[in-house]
Order: structure tokens, then C-alpha cells, then sequence
């Protein structure tokens, strides 16, 4: 009767002592995970503009630009050029 005893008081202390552990273990790795960015990530900004002939809008780097205007395509530019 005395070992069931001391042999309960042994595996209640264990359980504790793993109940411990496994609670330190947990705040330790909740502590170590990264925090999310806190700014957004910047997306590259791309301007926009207007065809001067049919006003449709697309990327400055898509347009055709001539000394008097914005052109979505070449057809646009000869047209409103004369
Ligand atoms: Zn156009």
C-alpha cells in the first residue's frame, strides 16, 4: 500500500512538472514568432492616360506620345495628326 502510494505521488509529480514544460514551451515559441509587417507592402505605382483620338486609358508605357499628344496605338496618332 505504501509503494501505490509513493508511486501515485511520482506520477501526479511528473504530470505536473510536464504540464509546466509544455506551457513554458508554448509561450516560448509564441514569443518567437515573427510579427506581420506592419505597413502594407507599396505596389508599383503605373500612371495612366488617355488617348487623345479615342480617350481610352492605358500605361504611359504602352502610349504613343508625339509632340502634340497621347496615342493609344498608331492608327490613333495618324488620324488625329492629319
Ligand atoms: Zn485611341
Amino acid at each position: 500500500m505504501k509503494y501505490l502510494l509513493i508511486f501515485g505521488l511520482t506520477v501526479a509529480v511528473i504530470w505536473l512538472w510536464q504540464g509546466k514544460r509544455r506551457s513554458a514551451l508554448a509561450e516560448k515559441t509564441r514569443q518567437q514568432q515573427p510579427k506581420p509587417p506592419s505597413r502594407p507592402r507599396q505596389l508599383p505605382t503605373t500612371e495612366i492616360v488617355a488617348c487623345d483620338h479615342c480617350a481610352v486609358h492605358l500605361p504611359r508605357a504602352e502610349a504613343l506620345t508625339s509632340g502634340s499628344g497621347v496615342y493609344c496605338s498608331e492608327a490613333h496618332r495618324r488620324q488625329a495628326e492629319g
